[in-house]
């Protein structure tokens, strides 16, 4: 009987959500929140000695934003102090747009043990996960993220986290999901080759695909049951156990097969591809961006820019994989050193290029709530500090298609603001460090 209801249920409530397409995540956050307190009608006041708008690239001094209900009016070195505003002055520190994070998996746990995660997870009911994806979830938004997108997750945890979010259920950033990654067989997106009569092996409906109509099977599938875009593993990965980790894993008639659908529907695909050739496939298809890029050549970063085809570096896991070498699998371990080996000089070239990059980490590759760490891993690649910022705030925010809502602190932008110790231009690493946090006009963290 169960069965039966379900799938009515189902069709009802995609009616709504997919209507408005990828800005379902927004439509979501135009109603009063009903679990999360209501939205206070008193126009807010921000103050603080520096203000980084996000756009413009320049600090300001002193810097001012008004929010009135979930959106910023005004935002400057000064601005109208309506009568009975509320005023929060954060002394000597930096206002700056939410942060965005490209590429997360906010439903996965990090866990130092490698073996003892993977144990954990499987024990796991999806139901038992999604209070786990809740709690990672809050500790991304405190640390700043007021939008995330999610590049993977399993049995749509992501959508109904991302749902339950919007409905005032829980608490965590705005979401853009994937559903399940999608890849060929054996790929960095299937599971690992545990023997058949133990584990079943993916499906289309679980991301794994071959052959082009497969794959646009597979597409449509992740998008009927809620995601807001598609991630693709073009490449072979470091954290799977079947592949080499720069090896062209979908053909070109697969990546067109489920590009094109996903266009069709209005929906961005992210690649996952470490190898230069599987890339260069991958943009030739018409991807909108690359994650983690490790072994991409000059000329391969040269054609994203004529493209505008962003990087997501994913420079904290790297980083990261290679200070933990020892807790992984042999295998594993030399992937993830030869892909770190490779990333830093492909990252100075993406900066020198001009390459678009926007920040993405692979949250629970290392725990949720370090994400503000790319910020200055980038600097210490050669990025200026301003230009690091704006891989997150304008970068991010074009990228995941949602730049006329969020990512800069201008009138008319949903009020997703951070404040940071200092000036952060001056000290990058203060973005790891946030004191204050508001989404959409209502404040998370700090001064409450
Ligand atoms: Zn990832």
């Amino acid at each position: 009987m169960k069965l039966r209801i379900a799938p009515l249920t189902a069709g009802l409530l995609s009616t709504g959500l997919l209507a408005s397409g990828l800005f379902a995540t927004f439509s979501g956050h135009a109603q009063v929140p009903t679990g999360a307190g209501t939205i206070a009608a008193r126009p807010v006041v921000l103050k603080a000695a520096h203000l980084f708008d996000g756009r413009s690239g320049r600090m300001v001094e002193p810097g001012m934003v008004l929010v009135q209900g979930e959106r910023i009016v005004a935002a400057g070195t000064s601005v109208p102090a309506p009568d009975g505003a509320r005023v929060i002055d954060l002394g000597d520190a930096t206002l700056l747009p939410g942060f965005i994070d490209a590429h997360t998996h906010i439903a996965d746990d990090h866990d130092d043990d490698w073996a003892a995660g993977i144990y954990n997870g499987m024990m796991r009911f999806p139901a038992e996960q999604a209070f786990h994806a809740q709690r990672n979830a809050k500790v991304t938004l405190d640390a700043g993220f007021t939008t995330i997108r999610v590049l993977g997750a399993g049995d749509f945890i992501d959508v109904a986290l991302r749902n339950a979010i919007n409905s005032g259920y829980a608490t965590g950033p705005r979401m853009i999901v994937a559903g399940h990654a999608i890849g060929s067989t054996g790929g960095h997106c299937d599971s690992a080759p545990y023997p058949v009569t133990r584990v079943v092996p993916s499906t289309p409906m679980e991301g794994v695909c071959n052959g082009a109509e497969q794959c646009r099977e597979a597409t449509r599938l992740q998008m009927k049951y809620g995601a807001d875009v598609i991630k693709i593993c073009a490449s072979g990965g470091v954290l799977s156990e079947s592949d080499p980790v720069d090896v062209p894993q979908l053909t070109p008639d697969e990546l067109k097969a489920i590009i094109s659908e996903a266009h069709n529907w209005g929906r961005k695909v992210a690649a996952h591809a470490h190898g230069d050739t599987a890339a260069r496939l991958a943009i030739e298809a018409g991807v909108d961006s690359i994650e983690h890029g490790s072994f991409l050549k000059p000329e391969t970063l040269q054609l994203m820019k004529q493209k505008g085809v962003y990087l997501v570096p994913t420079r904290t896991t790297l980083l990261w994989t290679e200070s933990k070498l020892a807790g992984y699998p042999p295998k594993i371990a030399g992937k993830a050193h030869a892909a770190y080996t490779s990333h830093e000089q492909m990252l100075r070239n993406a900066i020198r290029i001009g390459t678009p990059i926007a920040l993405g980490t692979d949250a629970a590759v290392f725990p949720h709530g370090l994400n503000g760490r790319e910020f200055g891993d980038y600097v210490d690649v050669g990025m200026a500090p301003a230009a690091a910022l704006m891989t997150s705030s304008i970068g991010a925010a074009k990228l995941l298609g949602v730049d006329k809502e969020v990512g800069t602190l201008e009138a008319g932008k949903y009020a997703d603001v951070v404040a940071v110790p200092g000036n952060v231009l001056t000290d990058i690493r203060a973005t790891e460090r946030p004191v204050f946090v508001m989404k959409n006009g209502q404040v998370v963290r700090g001064a409450e």
